[in-house]
């Protein structure tokens, strides 16, 4: 049945407005195919009857707190909903056991006191209102009592409140599985400062949240038999290297570069730090501060933090050297000399390599080397070669990334084994924290491998919903079963198939030598000539188009080959590896010979999809739960909502393809009573007899002529649009 049946004059539709998506009005006129409409704001449009969607004249004016009691189940129907709980403050929306989380951007806590925490302990989903604290005790007690593994994931935009959201996870399953003593650090306490570490060393202001996780992240709660948590495995995906030595206004380093500077003056002198201002990573960007953080506090609070995670008073001196370390080594400039050599540009350079040199442990000398000159090992002989100043700047850059990327795994590698891993633990609730779809003006590899993640969950996501949805008819008795599974299988191939995939193809034009990122996008074009996820854009000869699920993407191929290589420069190795700090020395362990000879080039895109292989076999042996965080304004004001921000984001995360698949089967389930109550004036001399509200249900839907409905054990499943044809048929009784 299509829509148009349900649309008459007068009666009350959504049509399409360019700056709300969608807005509210009533049929004035029907001319064929168009339909003329008075909008709710005053306007007259003329629209075309396939676009319009009608409207739930009897939906509640408060909204409803799970989508799936929407009589109507579409896109309009979907934003005004959320719209209009956000303006009470109900952030919280089920889609079925999918909660959307509207980012509120204030404080709202008397949402998540202790008392809220003992109101959800133990009810069923859906007694109380929705939040993110049934979802962890619904997880929390299909692992107890089903003794199976559970993972919430939790997804949305930079900013969307994803990290906020995983912290109040892990608060209420502490709360759930922690232990009575208070002696010493309890693991669900480690756990818990697991969080602000991670945060002063992985995240960043960007223009997108003041506070982002530049990586993404699965959190392992491990559980003993008693529903204690008995340890923890953290892994991190992809931090974001570059923001060490490049950061454009008004965004910031790394937080944990302020924090060290704001340190009380006895560890600022041993470091050498003075002024963030001084340093060249941190001075590209004309913001310094938080609004509404005081660094020094932080800096005390990250290592009171580290203290509990169990990193000690040494461990935590070499990290902080670390860190100023690469401050000094930013200062470190270079200019020409002879014969396109470099040289330190001025007294001020050597002083900071002198610096870098102490803190780091090392000969200058031996850092000044490692910067500016490379082995050359011919048959005959070792030739040491002179960079000229612009190599010499991307190799100080390059021991920066380096250095950096290598403090941070060691700290989650120093956490996991600080907590432990419980290995008699049979069940597990895993969180994941992690990057959602993106689509810039300038999209790169960064880019490409966030939304390679996203196609990914994508799948998951969607098997997830279909099974769902095809578990509930089969225990309603229903014998019905989605014919086409619409699948992003192809999106995936294109990407990561094993020969022939751009991952693939990729690692072939890093292996290369005279490969450039010509050499490479030509080699896509051709080979995915015929492909429909696949587009050459027509204005350019290097950049290449995916169509993902949540839309097109164009990347910019120039730095694909450079960032997809990973590389250590030996020299840089060599160095630190010999450096008289067991800490330094310990990130930069020696590489055998051997090993150095036989390991094969080693890609970041070709890794990146092994440990995403790793995550999905992880997912597939758990019960997942989602979560769908959404920002619902750019501007990070509360009490703002941009249907039009909103509407992107509830399409790329997902939510709407699950309305679709919902769409797809039957959308709409009440049970014998509530459907009895709306549909009473059809028969009002029917409802009198004394006979089972199944029985009576059935006769009154015969009486209407409805016909493709399924009648399940307690409720009756509609298809789309047919509960809005009965109420058109009411309405015109
Ligand atoms: P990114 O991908 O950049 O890491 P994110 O999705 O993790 O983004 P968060 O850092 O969790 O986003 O949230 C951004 C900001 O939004 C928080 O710093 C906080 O100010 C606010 N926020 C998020 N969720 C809530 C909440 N439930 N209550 C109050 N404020 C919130
Ligand atoms: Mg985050």
């Amino acid at each position: 049945m299509g829509i148009s049946e349900n649309i008459f004059v007068g009666s009350f539709i959504w049509v399409g407005d360019p700056e709300q998506v969608w807005i509210d009005g009533e049929v004035l006129k029907i001319n064929g195919e168009e339909v003329e409409v008075q909008t709710s704001s005053g306007n007259t449009v003329v629209a075309s009857l396939t676009k319009l969607h009608p409207k739930d004249a009897d939906a509640p004016a408060d909204g409803v707190d799970d989508m799936t009691k929407l009589a109507y189940l579409h896109e309009p129907a979907v934003l005004h909903n959320l719209a209009t709980r956000y303006k009470m403050n109900e952030i919280y929306t089920y889609t079925g056991n999918i909660l959307i989380a509207v980012n509120p951007f204030q404080s709202l806590l008397h949402l998540y006191d202790a008392d809220v925490m003992k109101k959800y302990k133990g009810a069923m989903l859906g007694d109380l209102r929705p939040h993110v604290f049934a979802i962890a005790d619904a997880a929390y007690r299909a692992m107890v009592n089903e003794e199976k593994s559970n993972a919430i994931l939790v997804s949305g935009e930079s900013g969307a409140g994803k990290t906020e959201t995983t912290k109040m996870i892990m608060r209420y399953l502490a709360y759930l599985g922690g232990h009575a003593s208070t002696e010493g650090s309890s693991v669900e306490q480690q756990v818990l400062e697991s969080n602000p570490v991670l945060e002063a060393f992985g995240n960043a202001k960007t223009v997108r949240n003041n506070n982002s996780s530049r990586f993404g992240k699965f959190v392992e709660i491990q559980f003993n038999k008693h529903g204690k948590i008995s340890g923890t495995a953290i892994r991190t995906y992809l931090l974001e290297k570059s923001r060490v030595c490049q950061i454009s206004d008004p965004e910031r380093n790394y937080h944990c570069f302020y924090l060290l500077c704001a340190a009380p003056p006895e560890e600022k002198q041993r470091y050498k730090l003075g002024d963030p201002k001084s340093f060249h990573y941190l001075n590209q960007s004309s913001c310094y501060e938080l609004d509404g953080v005081n660094a020094a506090q932080e800096y005390l609070s990250t290592k009171r933090a580290m203290d509990v995670v169990g990193i000690n008073i040494e461990e935590q001196d070499a990290i902080f050297r670390v860190v100023a370390a690469i401050l000094h080594l930013g200062n470190i400039k270079f200019e020409k000399s002879e014969e396109d050599s470099s040289v330190l540009a001025d007294e001020e350079s050597k002083f900071h390599l002198e610096m870098t040199a102490e803190l780091l442990k090392c000969v200058p000398s031996a850092l000044e080397d490692a910067l500016c000159k490379r082995m050359m090992i011919t048959p005959e002989e070792v030739i040491k070669r002179s960079l000229d100043p612009l190599a010499a700047t991307v190799s100080r850059d390059g021991l920066a990334k380096t250095l950096y990327s290598r403090l941070f795994d060691w700290l989650v590698q120093k956490i996991n084994v600080s907590i432990g891993q419980d290995p008699s633990s049979k069940c597990i609730i895993g969180v994941l924290d992690i990057y959602g779809f993106e689509s810039f003006q300038t999209n790169r590899f960064e880019q490409f491998c966030i939304n390679f993640t996203n196609e990914k969950l994508q799948q998951h996501f969607n098997q997830h919903v279909f099974k769902m949805e095809q578990e509930e008819y089969a225990r309603e008795g229903i014998g019905w079963s989605y014919l086409e599974f619409v699948d992003n299988q192809d999106v995936l191939d294109l990407i990561e198939k094993k020969p022939g995939g751009i991952i693939a193809l990729l690692d072939e034009a890093c292996m290369f030598p005279k490969s450039t990122h010509e050499t490479f996008s030509q080699k896509l074009y051709q080979t995915f000539k015929n492909n429909k996820r696949f587009i050459k854009p027509k204005l350019s000869q290097s950049d290449f188009t995916i169509v993902h699920y949540a839309g097109e993407v164009q990347y910019q191929s120039e730095q694909f080959l450079d960032k997809n290589k990973d590389y250590v420069v030996p020299e840089h190795q060599d160095m630190l590896s010999s450096s008289k700090c067991f800490f330094v020395a310990g990130l930069f362990p020696p590489i055998s010979e051997e090993t150095a000879k036989s390991a094969k080039f080693s890609s970041i895109g070709s890794r990146f999809k092994l440990q995403l292989q790793q995550l999905m076999d992880t997912l597939k042996s758990t019960e997942p739960y989602y979560i769908r965080c959404v920002k619902p304004n750019d501007e990070l004001k509360p009490a703002v909502f941009d249907n039009m921000s909103v509407i992107q984001q509830l399409r790329s995360g997902g939510v709407l393809e699950a309305v679709r698949i919902k769409c797809a089967g039957f959308p709409t389930h009440r049970t014998f009573h509530d459907l009895l109550t709306r549909l009473t004036i059809f028969a009002p001399e029917i409802v009198n007899e004394n006979s089972d509200e199944k029985d009576l249900c059935i006769k009154i839907l015969q009486k209407t002529g409805l016909t493709g409905y399924q009648i399940g054990e307690s409720q009756i499943f509609l298809r789309a649009g047919q509960m809005a044809e009965l109420d058109t048929r009411r309405a015109l009784l």
